[in-house]
């Protein structure tokens, strides 16, 4: 891995490399990843070096049975 594990994440969801550069900071530890807020589900594609959110979309909820 060319990045070092963040000792602050807290997020299970696994992260999705993208590949590209930050347009904040120009590093390229930019990932995607879901999240649920208050709302629903997003999923977002963020630079964990600068925490700038670089896009950033409602999805469904991900299938759990039923329904
Ligand atoms: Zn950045």
């Amino acid at each position: 891995m060319l990045f070092p594990q963040p000792t602050d994440l807290t997020i299970d969801e696994p992260l999705e490399p993208v590949d590209a550069a930050c347009p904040e900071c120009g590093n390229e530890a930019v990932f995607k990843y879901r999240l649920v807020d208050y709302r629903g589900w997003l999923r977002v594609t963020k630079c964990r070096a600068c925490l700038n959110v670089l896009d950033r979309v409602r999805i469904e909820p991900p299938a759990q049975g039923g329904a």
